[in-house]
């Protein structure tokens, strides 16, 4: 939930108890698709920043944090990846830094919000920017109905997804992930949206995701990185696979790459799948 102060604040409430605020600079825009309200804002320390039902999708100033997570992880372990399906990603940063890999052949992105697409290619070209590169496809479709009945194999599937409430919903069930399963190739890799471990709400919605993918996926880990945006500023992807591990890669490979990142490093890649206990205790009681 979001709320907008006479005084130019927006907070964007954590829990009940506990909000995040940013001073506003202008209203960008104001309006509504058929699945969610889209606000976008123009705010001093954060640059522009957009909103779905009142909830932050992501701000120019850490946006590179959560998109090179998602993407060169899951890269770094496969570089030879062909084959990508992403899930939402409605911004373009997650296609951003994909077709930076010039090994990767194909991209098919799968929206259901074309109204989030448009309005991001307009107000945050710098991340919506490689949408239109020739290898990615787009569909405006719900995406757990694509992955459902889609032929494909891939090697790679980003979950990048709004959270388990509104239209994400389907995107944490464990059909969903059955059907990712099949979708993906005997080497491919699973990374999904894993919330937060730290607010209660958010810790019961990443125990929920845990126990269902570990259900589906013999390979289910839990990897770490700092969203100061966030709720809490901790926040976590899934890595999940039929068999490949995360930290058994190439990081020489991948640094000779030349691929230049602001977050992502091979040092952290082995660093973060390492986690707090708390985390540890909650996650390994949630698989059970
Ligand atoms: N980085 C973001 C975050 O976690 O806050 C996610 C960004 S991205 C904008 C999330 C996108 O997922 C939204 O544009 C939303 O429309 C899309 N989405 C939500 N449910 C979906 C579904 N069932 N199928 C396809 N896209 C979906």
């Amino acid at each position: 939930m979001a709320e907008i102060l006479n005084d130019g604040w927006f907070f964007e409430y954590f829990t009940d108890n506990a909000k995040f605020g940013i001073k506003i600079k202008e209203h960008l825009v104001n309006t509504e698709s058929e699945f969610q309200k889209i606000d976008f804002y123009e705010s001093y320390e954060y640059g522009r920043f957009f909103t779905l039902d009142g909830f932050i999708m992501l701000t120019e100033r850490d946006e590179f944090i959560y998109h090179e997570m998602l993407v060169h992880v899951p890269m770094a372990v496969r570089p030879q990846t062909k084959r990508v399906l992403i899930i939402g990603g409605g911004d373009g940063g997650a296609v951003r830094e994909l077709v930076r890999y010039i090994g990767v052949e194909h991209i098919d992105m799968v929206e259901i919000d074309r109204k989030v697409v448009d309005l991001c290619r307009e107000y945050l070209p710098l991340t919506a920017g490689k949408l239109d590169d020739p290898r990615v496809r787009l569909f405006f479709e719900d995406g757990a109905a694509f992955v459902k009945n889609t032929t494909e194999r891939y090697d790679l599937i980003l979950v990048d997804s709004t959270d388990p409430i509104g239209v994400g919903e389907g995107l944490f069930s464990e059909e969903f992930y059955r059907d990712c399963y099949a979708a993906l190739s005997e080497e491919g890799i699973l990374i999904n949206q894993h919330e937060s471990p730290y607010y209660e709400g958010d810790a019961i919605e990443m125990e929920r995701a845990h126990k269902k993918l570990s259900a589906v996926f013999p390979v289910c880990r839990v990897y770490q990185f700092h969203m100061p945006t966030y709720a809490s500023g901790h926040w976590l992807f899934g890595f999940a696979s039929k068999g490949v591990q995360p930290t058994a890669f190439d990081a020489q490979a991948w640094n000779a790459l030349g691929i230049r990142t602001k977050y992502y490093n091979t040092e952290l890649h082995k660093g973060c799948f390492a986690l707090p206990t708390y985390v540890r205790e909650r996650l390994e009681k949630a698989k059970g």
